[in-house]
């Protein structure tokens, strides 16, 4: 009766967090940048973010346009269910290293930054990193003071492969709960285990203390 019990509950979370969670987050390219590499960053972004990431159109954009300007045109062209637009950009002119405007719905990073020397397989580790940061700007989370998280300040693009490619725990957990707020889908994996946990909470309220 038990696991039949559970077993409901477990089905009734999964099918109330598929209704309330329609937003995903769209990574899109801009420039010179490879299929290939877009596809992996947004493999990291899934695993360590645990919402959905969905690769988007490439954006085009005028000979020497600003960051702001590619970010607005990936914004304003983003499908009804896109949260918010994350651009991997390659621009044509001197650009700072990334923007984000939230209230905009879009980030935008500088690949021609991040790429100043590129021995180890740091390039991408480092989009990885910055593209995370923009993420936890886009849902409004405060930069973190624990120095082993991925959200502590930077000042140099090398600061970054000293750094942490993970949020520490308690920014793992703000990022997931302000995500769900904003309406993210959550990864799949992330959904079950999220639902797997209620389930159990709402069977066995008395184990808890
Ligand atoms: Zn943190």
């Amino acid at each position: 009766m038990r696991m039949f019990l559970a077993g409901s509950l477990l089905l009734a979370a999964v099918m109330g967090a598929c209704a309330a969670s329609e937003q995903v987050v769209v990574l899109s390219p801009a420039g010179d940048v490879a299929d290939d590499l877009v596809a992996r960053v947004q493999a990291v972004m899934e695993e360590n973010l645990g919402v959905v990431v969905r690769v988007g159109p490439a954006v085009a954009f005028e000979p020497g346009a600003s960051l702001e300007a590619i970010g607005r045109a990936a914004a304003e062209q983003r499908a009804e269910d896109a949260f918010a637009v994350l651009v991997l950009a390659r621009p044509d002119s001197e650009q700072p290293q990334g923007v984000c405007l939230p209230h905009e719905s879009f980030g935008i990073l500088n690949l021609n930054r991040l790429a100043d020397d590129d021995p180890n397989g740091k390039f991408e580790r480092r989009i990885g990193q910055d593209a995370q940061r923009i993420m936890a700007m886009l849902v409004d989370m405060p930069p973190c003071p624990f120095p082993l998280c991925l959200l502590v300040g930077y000042e140099k693009t090398d600061d970054l492969d000293h750094m942490s490619g993970n949020f520490c725990p308690p920014c793992q957990d703000r990022f997931r709960r302000l995500a769900g707020e904003a309406g993210l889908r959550m990864a799949p994996a992330v959904e079950a285990a999220e639902a797997a946990a209620e389930a159990v909470e709402a069977v066995e309220p008395a184990d808890a203390n």
